[in-house]
């Protein structure tokens, strides 16, 4: 067995009553990603890594194993606010977030980006990066990482297994 298999196959239970806030059950807070950087305790979190200027986050509301979103600490809500520190902070974390799922989940495609204002599909205004790792068969990856026929990788399963990754990989 290799030790992708090994560190693959397990049996992942979706657990719904953590999920929640998934459903509309959103914590009562300005915003959902200062109270993930404050340690906020009514905030679900699920940070993998953070820097001086970013911090790196399972999605709270997760569609592909693997989702993970990358946002300044500072609560600025437009691109065009960015400073060159932050967008080469979150340019350097996206790369080991590619080089892991790369290594590790084999990804071979991404969609990488922000939803910015009115219209665009996002959700929460304090920006962020979403990565969205895509597989060739979406279902069957799901069959193969969790060794069942449960078909939502759980987001709490996940943070644990990124969390693991994220500081076992040396490079930066
Ligand atoms: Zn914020």
């Amino acid at each position: 067995m290799s030790s992708y298999e090994e560190h693959s196959i397990r049996k992942n239970l979706f657990s719904i009553g953590k999920l929640g806030y998934a459903k509309g059950d959103r914590p009562n807070v300005d915003c959902i990603l200062c109270g993930v950087r404050d340690k906020n305790e009514i905030v679900p979190n699920l940070t993998i890594a953070e820097t001086e200027l970013s911090i790196v986050s399972v999605n709270l509301f997760p569609y592909n194993p693997g989702h993970i979103i990358i946002f300044p600490k500072r609560h600025i809500i437009h691109y065009l606010e960015l400073t060159e520190d932050e967008a080469l902070d979150i340019h350097k974390l996206t790369q080991k977030a590619m080089r892991i799922l790369e290594k590790q989940w084999r990804v071979q495609g991404f969609n990488i980006g922000f939803n910015l204002g009115k219209n665009s599909g996002g959700s929460i205004p304090h920006i962020h990066e979403h990565i969205v790792p895509r597989f060739p068969n979406e279902a069957g990856f799901l069959d193969v990482i969790s060794n069942t026929r449960i078909v939502i990788y759980e987001p709490y399963q996940m943070w644990d297994d990124l969390k693991k990754l994220w500081s076992e990989e040396v490079t930066d």
